[in-house]
Parts: C-alpha cells; sequence; structure tokens
C-alpha cells in the first residue's frame, strides 16, 4: 500500500498485534519492518566547519573542504557521473570500500579518482539482489527473465539508454548489465528483454 500512514502499532500481551493506518483500516500482524530511513553523522565535521549538505560534501578525491581531511562511505556527497543530480550520497558496502581504496592510494602518494559504478547487493534467504547503477530519472522498466521463475532482472533505462538494472538470481545479467550502465548503451526494449541475447553483446 502506497501512500498509506501509520497510526499507531498495537500490541497485545506483550506481542505486536497489527497496525492501524491513518484512514482508520486495522490489519492484523506478527512482525513489523520498520523502514525509517538513515542520518549521517556528520557533526563532528560540520563542528570542524567542513561544508556539510546532504552528509559531507567531498571533491572526486573524497577530499572535504578542511584541508588534509577526507571522507568517505555512507555520510558523503561525492560527484558522481552515473547520479542524474552530478552528486550524490551512496549507503553501500563496495561504495565505502571502494573509496577506501582510493583514499588511500591518494594518501601514499598516487593520483587517482573515484569513478566506480554504484552496485549493492544483498542475500535474503534463497534470493540474491544485485543492483547496479542509480535508476533516478528512468522513463522505462524492461523485465529480462520470468519472475515466477524467480531469475529475473528488471532494466531501468532513459530514451532508450541503460540507467540501471535490479538483478534477481541473475548474476550474469548483473555482471554483463553492469557494462551497459559504464558505457551508456542505447538498446531497444525487445532487445533487453530477450534471454537469446547477452547483454555483453549489447556493449560496443
Ligand atoms: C540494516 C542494514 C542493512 C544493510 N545491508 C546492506 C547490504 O545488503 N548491502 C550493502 O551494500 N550495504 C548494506 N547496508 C549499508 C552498509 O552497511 C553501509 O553502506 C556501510 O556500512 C557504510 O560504511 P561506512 O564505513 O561509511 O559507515 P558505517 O559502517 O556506518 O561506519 C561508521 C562508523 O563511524 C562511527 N561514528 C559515527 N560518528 C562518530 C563519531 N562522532 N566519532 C567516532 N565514531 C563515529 C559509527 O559508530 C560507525 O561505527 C546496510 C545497512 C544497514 C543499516
Amino acid at each position: 500500500m502506497l501512500n498509506a500512514a501509520v497510526d499507531g502499532i498495537e500490541s497485545r500481551a506483550g506481542r505486536l498485534s497489527g497496525v492501524w493506518l491513518a484512514d482508520g483500516r486495522w490489519f492484523e500482524a506478527q512482525v513489523a519492518i520498520v523502514g525509517i530511513g538513515m542520518l549521517p553523522n556528520v557533526e563532528v565535521l560540520a563542528a570542524a566547519g567542513a561544508k556539510v549538505t546532504n552528509g559531507v560534501d567531498v571533491d572526486a578525491q573524497c577530499r572535504t573542504t578542511l584541508p588534509d581531511v577526507f571522507a568517505i562511505g555512507d555520510c558523503v556527497l561525492h560527484p558522481n557521473r552515473f547520479s542524474n543530480a552530478g552528486v550524490v550520497r551512496l549507503e553501500s558496502v563496495q561504495n565505502a570500500t571502494d573509496q577506501a581504496a582510493m583514499v588511500s592510494r591518494i594518501l601514499t602518494g598516487e593520483t587517482a579518482r573515484y569513478d566506480a559504478i554504484p552496485w549493492f547487493w544483498s542475500q535474503q534467504f534463497d534470493c540474491q539482489l544485485q543492483t547496479a547503477g542509480l535508476l533516478h530519472g528512468f522513463d522505462s522498466t524492461v523485465v529480462r527473465g520470468e519472475p515466477k521463475s524467480g531469475a529475473f532482472s528488471i532494466i531501468y533505462t532513459l530514451q532508450g539508454r541503460v540507467l540501471a538494472l535490479d538483478c534477481v538470481n541473475a548474476g550474469r545479467d548483473f555482471i554483463q548489465g553492469k557494462h551497459l550502465v559504464m558505457k551508456g548503451v542505447v538498446a531497444d526494449a525487445e532487445t533487453l528483454a530477450s534471454t537469446a541475447i547477452d547483454l555483453r553483446s549489447l556493449v560496443t
């Protein structure tokens, strides 16, 4: 249910019993999963004078606006060519570790800049979830594979250009599809949907 506000969560005998919605509907429930978002802990850097907007602002080398102070991971708003806003704050293990590796190179005297494609993974019971790219701004989606089979991908495009993929038990699509995002490949929906066509073959 979208746009449904929770009015109250009730318990009976010390256990969750159900949820009231603002429109008066009642749903019995045994488990509540609460998704309330996250706020980055930026107070220390803000107090030290670093520029803070949506997280700590950093450049392509993860430098804050304070001299010799770098920041990485969930708390940083960084330039990212895969974001339609040009900058993004990413909450993913991969982003944190990739930025750590990049900053390590800079601290040891190499030149480097952060240009990794955003990707995420999670394992939920028998579901391997992987996403590549950022879907913001998409105007179409293509389903590749058969959702009922438990293995499929959803491909997000903007005017035919592949922006992102959500892959469910479809590691091959994930690995190959990443390259479509990195290269900004344009392909028609029928081609993207056809599992007979390797996504890799669409990379020019
Ligand atoms: C429930 C949950 C599930 C997730 N699942 C996935 C997943 O499946 N895949 C995925 O890619 N990502 C997942 N993430 C996101 C992932 O955990 C984060 O992106 C990653 O941990 C970010 O690393 P980080 O080092 O930037 O921040 P953190 O891991 O949050 O580390 C920041 C550390 O700084 C400490 N800290 C904060 N303020 C101060 C201060 N003032 N002084 C000293 N220490 C301070 C904190 O205590 C914390 O230990 C999940 C996150 C949550 C909460």
